[in-house]
């Protein structure tokens, strides 16, 4: 484990010609609040398994941003590890940070991005490949640093020979230099699925004080360390907010500096859109080590309903149409906590959720929720969202 400091790392960014930035330039944020201000400020970084990269604990989960002001403000603050996804803002995030780095040194940071296998497709192989080279096309480089098969929620995916072919293929054509997956549900099986497929040296997973798994996540987290791979917590300000009614924000220090006492995550990725997220993030990576007022805060909320879904399955079983609940309610955080409307709806078109899905069901047989939702509820409050013409949607 070692840190950086800004210092150190403009240093890096002046050789990429980022030293032109001055904290004035940073969006309309005042120079005394920016977070480049804290140039003594060091970042404890650590090693991603067995890919030789070493990366802050704190990296920016680019996804929801849309003013690459905060990106620099990232970069320029040490942050060097950024995660985007092909489907993330219809493509432009990933065209944003392909405009932002464009002139950067390639040694200064590393990126991820994701893309969904659909394997259901008979053209598969072909789309895939195409996916990512548009990914590429669009950030400007000839490769990156991981590619995630994105959003693997269900068993026997991640080992499947179609799959492992076409990432081993990537890789093997230096368009990427790390194969990983991410997943929100099925975790531990999944761990297990990817250390049996040898191929996987990263998995991107939701790991937050909420998991009602956790000691089993635990366990297969360190098997896949043992086996080598580097893991990347997601989800860890569970929805971004504190309570179920989106009213409050979540403390987000707490949250991260929870997800650090785990020395097998190696670096989180939550998703900040502005510079006080950043300074928030910021804060709690200058001073990582969970405080007793962080533990009582969070053992508060650990009580509440919040917008965190657990993934656990149970109520597609009780759910009369088997409709994919899950991820409804996911699309329903990524709306009201996120405030990512357009993903809400993308999420729920790519499962040909109905907007009235829960249409001729006269009582709902989902009665025992492990986050404590009312599903129908939820369920009738983010579906409508699929008729809402995309141009309306951010
Ligand atoms: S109301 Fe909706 S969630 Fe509940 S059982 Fe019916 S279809 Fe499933
Ligand atoms: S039972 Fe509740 S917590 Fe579990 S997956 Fe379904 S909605 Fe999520």
């Amino acid at each position: 484990m070692k840190s950086i400091n800004r210092r150190k790392f403009l240093s890096l960014s002046a050789l990429a010609g980022a030293s032109a930035v001055v904290p004035q330039m940073i969006g309309s944020k005042s120079a005394t609040a920016s977070p480049i201000d804290d140039a003594e400020k060091t970042i404890v970084t650590r090693q991603l398994g067995k890919t030789g990269m070493e990366i802050p604990i704190l990296s920016m989960g680019v996804m929801r941003a849309d003013n690459p002001a905060v990106v620099r403000a990232a970069y320029n603050s040490g942050l060097t590890h950024f995660d985007t996804a092909h489907g993330y803002q219809r493509g432009k995030n990933e065209e944003m940070l392909g405009v932002f780095f464009k002139d950067k040194d390639r040694s200064t940071f590393t990126i991820a991005t994701k893309g969904k296998a659909n394997l259901r497709s008979d053209n598969f192989e072909q789309e895939y490949e195409e996916l990512l080279n548009t990914s590429l096309r669009r950030l400007q480089m000839d490769y990156v640093d991981i590619f995630y098969a994105h959003a693997i929620e269900n068993t026997g995916i991640v080992n499947d020979p179609r799959l492992v072919k076409m990432l081993t293929k990537f890789k093997a054509e230096g368009k990427i230099k790390h194969i990983g997956f991410s997943t929100h549900a099925n975790k531990p099986a999944q761990i297990d699925e990817a250390i049996a497929a040898g191929i996987y040296e990263v998995c991107l997973v939701s790991y937050n004080f909420k998991l009602n798994i956790l000691p089993e996540l635990d366990a297969a987290i360190q098997r896949g360390v043992d086996a080598g791979m580097g893991f990347v917590a997601m989800k860890s300000m569970v929805g971004g907010v504190a309570d179920a009614k989106a009213k409050s924000k979540v403390n987000g220090a707490a949250c991260l500096r929870w997800v650090w006492q785990n020395p097998n995550i190696t670096t989180a990725i939550p998703g900040f859109t502005s510079f006080d997220l950043l300074d928030n993030c910021l804060e709690a990576a200058h001073s990582p080590k969970l405080g007793e007022s962080d533990a009582k805060y969070l053992a508060a909320l650990k009580e509440r309903e919040l917008l965190y879904c657990q993934n656990c399955g149970n109520c597609v079983k009780q759910c009369s149409k088997h409709l994919p609940v899950p991820d409804i309610m996911r699309a329903y955080m990524y709306n009201y906590g996120y405030n990512y409307p357009s993903l809400s709806k993308d999420t729920l078109v790519e499962l040909a959720v109905a907007s009235n899905a829960c249409s001729g069901c006269t009582k709902c047989t989902v009665t025992h929720c492990s986050s404590g939702f009312n599903v129908a509820d939820k369920i009738a409050a983010i579906t409508p969202i699929v008729d809402v013409p995309s141009h309306f949607l951010a």
